[in-house]
């Protein structure tokens, strides 16, 4: 039985809840502790408790045992890659690199924790002078969803602990295993008893505890736009800072001058790696009319030769779908698709393999229209729709026509068109040349409008949202 993590101790949930692999339905990983609500709040005690402490600690300690979790991540790599895709599905290489990065994080911040500082103003009043300090906000939940499971944790536990907060942690219930390993390496990296908590359950039980209880200063959580609905009308009327990372609907235009190769490998990489389910997916691709027959062949061709199996098989291009509730999903938009008048130029089956898993064909519409609900709403699965432009300035509105802003792409040679796009799109991330999916570890994450709200994530902006500034006007 895995336990949760609560004030440096380990406890047994009020359930146990198997682990399952998307790749073989009848392998179990293990049995996850499910937390109740009474856990959920003993959890908020512990980092109620131990903030103070830590927030007034020794910050060499801090960026210690940081960079501690960070070496551990980097040295068991392929361990812990393994057991992300087990139970996420992503193959074994992406699962390997998503530890590398989860790594790397924790490193990112141990540094930062040395680097927070302040600002020193001569006051309008001789004689006195102001001090702006940065402080951390206090208690920090953090609710993740399963497609990233050790990243996502990392980028929000890492930089919460680096600028002296105290944190309870909810995973996503998919995913309890990486959750676990990396609660098991913080707890022996000498940070103290209280200061980070792990309580696995869910949504409904132990979120809906984190957001229902005024104790938490600042809720960052990343997941589906119904869900961050939920918990912003449960934050409403309160002083939580909120930070909130949701869907995408991600454009990728590929215009006459392109080069085709590079438009097709961003194209397929951007659409169906990680079996589409991340949300900077490259989910609606517009092509203008010069490049539109050449590209959607190339394109066609591609995907018809990617390996969908077990994620640990060593040929395996895309991994299962993580669960059976997703796969619906996927195949209910397959349908919508379908019915809306999009042709399916490949895929749309689910595919049996030797293992009892979720695969599902890469799957691709053509000829869409903008309007349809295959490109309006996130599906999370590994289908992408072709949409044609009359010209680039057509294929720069359809792609701002969305209500979500998280990610965008361009390919193309022209330097006026790629700076042009740049500067127009309404994403809050662009890419030129290069997939929508797939972004660095140290520089800001996120998106405008229905994708995002709050600071972004990651980089120098992480402190907006983890630190807040005190103002001291000191008179001698
Ligand atoms: P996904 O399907 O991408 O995981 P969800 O929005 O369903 O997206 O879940 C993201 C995270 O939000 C998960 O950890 C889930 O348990 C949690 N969650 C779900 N419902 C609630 C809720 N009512 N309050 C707080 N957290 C919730």
């Amino acid at each position: 039985m895995h336990a949760n993590y609560i004030n440096g101790r380990w406890f047994e949930g009020a359930s146990a809840e198997p682990n399952i692999n998307p790749s073989d339905l009848t392998e179990t990983i293990g049995a996850y502790a499910h937390a109740d609500e009474v856990q959920a709040k003993e959890a908020i005690d512990a980092a109620c408790s131990a903030l103070e402490a830590w927030q007034f600690g020794s910050i060499q300690a801090r960026a210690d045992s940081l960079d501690m979790i960070g070496s551990e991540l980097l040295s068991r790599r392929q361990e812990l890659g393994r057991l992300l895709a087990r139970e996420e599905g992503k193959t074994l290489p992406e699962a390997v690199g998503e530890i590398v990065r989860a790594g790397y994080i924790f490193k990112y911040f141990a540094q930062e924790v040395l680097r927070i500082d302040g600002r020193l103003t001569p006051s309008v009043r001789p004689g006195m002078m102001v001090e702006t300090l940065r402080e951390p906000v206090g208690v920090v939940g953090i609710i993740t969803p399963w497609n990233f499971p050790m990243a996502i944790p990392a980028w929000k536990i890492a930089p919460a602990l680096a600028f002296g907060n105290t944190v309870v942690f909810k995973p996503a219930e998919l995913v309890p295993g990486c959750a676990w390993a990396l609660a098991e390496i913080i707890s022996r990296s000498g940070i103290p008893a209280g200061v980070f908590n792990m309580v696995n359950g869910p949504g409904s039980v132990v979120g809906a505890a984190m957001t229902s209880d005024t104790r938490i200063n600042a809720l960052s959580f990343t997941g589906s736009v119904a869900t961050g609905e939920r918990i912003a009308k449960a934050l409403a009327g309160r002083a939580t800072r909120l930070q909130m990372e949701m869907g995408g609907k991600n454009p990728l235009i590929i215009t006459d001058d392109a080069t085709l190769e590079r438009a097709v490998e961003c194209a397929v990489q951007g659409a169906y790696y990680s079996t589409g389910q991340r949300c900077t997916a490259s989910s609606r691709i517009i092509v203008t009319p010069g490049i539109y027959d050449r590209f959607v062949e190339a394109l066609k061709s591609k995907v018809e030769s990617l390996v969908v199996g077990h994620a640990l098989d060593g040929d395996t291009q895309i991994g299962p779908v993580v669960d059976e509730r997703q796969l619906e999903q996927d195949l209910a938009y397959i349908a919508i698709g379908k019915a809306e008048g999009a042709t399916l130029a490949y895929g749309g089956q689910r595919v049996a393999r030797p293992t009892n898993g979720l695969f599902l064909q890469p799957t691709l519409f053509v000829d869409c229209d903008n309007t349809m609900r295959i490109c309006q709403e996130e599906i999370f699965g590994p289908v992408a729709a072709v949409i044609p432009a009359a010209s680039y300035e057509h294929a720069l509105v359809l792609a701002n026509d969305t209500p979500f802003g998280l990610c965008a792409g361009i390919c193309t040679n022209s330097l006026s068109l790629a700076q042009h796009f740049k500067t127009r799109s309404r994403a809050g991330m662009v890419m030129v040349n290069a997939p929508t999916a797939g972004v660095d570890y140290h520089v800001p994450f996120g998106g405008t409008r229905a994708s995002s709200h709050g600071p972004h994530e990651q980089g120098f902006a992480a402190q907006e949202f983890y630190t807040t500034t005190k103002t001291a006007y000191v008179c001698a």
